[in-house]
């Protein structure tokens, strides 16, 4: 693994962003379905017949079959390899990114040189989750107004998992940033709740900044709540205008896909965001 050049592992990254993207494909096709996502296996939506595995591969599978099915030679949407091709560059990015921060600058020997610490491949898988992470939270959370517990409490699991890896933030760090962070919000939640005597927050953000507690700590997770209450303040204002006195919850506004968006970017640049803000407040 030391003398594997990035480059390799960038490819490497893409193909599983691509992958991810790929199931994602899936879920967005039979959820709303109603169609279990192991079963049936993999099958022709028009004539049911089974796909074989190969056809299956994710962007090179359509581009095989020149975007017709195999069975039927009906046409396949170019919107599922774009998808996953779009994930597949989060991977990469991802990766990259882990590897730019930590190096502190991206050099002309970067791609030919091996990614050696620990707590680059910890920042790497971290940044993939968090990017892969986002899509679902902002697509589910605008339409059905709940996040996925794969993501939220997954982003737990995943923190605590990560965490074991030297380098990076310790398990005890990620264990009191996901139960602070998550207990934090619930609290914020239960006052506001009382105070304004509706639902103020969901109990999805609150696992959903749980999870970002445990894969960042506790500041980045704080972090990640101010920025994404500044960036709905200024996104939803006007819109909150219109929708907001419905009375039936339906004027909600999503809170989810706003943290989603905020963790990745505070997880690279949360810390240099924050002494820019202590210079700027107390001069130096
Ligand atoms: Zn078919």
């Amino acid at each position: 693994m030391e003398e594997i050049p990035l480059w390799y592992w960038l490819l490497v990254f893409f193909a599983l962003g691509a992958c991810v993207g790929s199931f994602y494909n899936v879920i967005v096709y039979r959820m709303p379905r109603g169609i279990s996502l192991i079963n049936p296996p993999s099958h022709c939506p028009l004539c049911k017949k089974h796909i074989p595995i190969r056809y299956n591969l994710p962007i090179v599978g359509w581009l095989w079959l020149r975007g017709k099915s195999a069975c039927c030679k009906q046409p396949i949407s170019v919107i599922y390899p774009i998808g996953e091709a779009l994930c597949g560059l989060l991977g990469v990015l991802a990766l990259f990114s882990a590897v730019a921060v930590n190096a502190g600058s991206v050099s002309a020997g970067l791609f030919s040189a091996p990614v050696m610490e620990p707590a680059v491949w910890a920042s790497a898988f971290a940044m993939f989750w968090l990017l892969l992470g986002a899509y679902p939270v902002c697509a589910v959370d605008c339409k059905y107004k709940l996040i996925p517990d794969s993501i939220s409490v997954g982003g737990i699991v995943a923190g605590l998992l990560i965490s074991i890896v030297p380098g990076g933030i310790t398990p005890l760090q990620s264990l009191l940033g996901a139960a602070i962070a998550g207990g934090g919000l619930y609290l914020v939640g239960w006052c506001a709740t009382k105070l304004l005597k509706k639902d103020a927050m969901g109990f999805g953000d609150v696992k959903l900044l749980a999870g970002y507690g445990a894969l960042m700590g506790l500041t980045g997770a704080v972090e990640t709540l101010i920025v994404a209450a500044i960036l709905g303040i200024v996104v939803m204002v006007p819109y909150g205008k219109i929708t907001a006195n419905k009375g039936d919850g339906t004027g909600q506004i999503p809170f989810g896909p706003f943290l989603a968006v905020a963790a990745p970017f505070m997880y690279l640049w949360g810390a240099a965001l924050f002494d820019i803000y202590v210079k700027f407040v107390f001069g130096e």
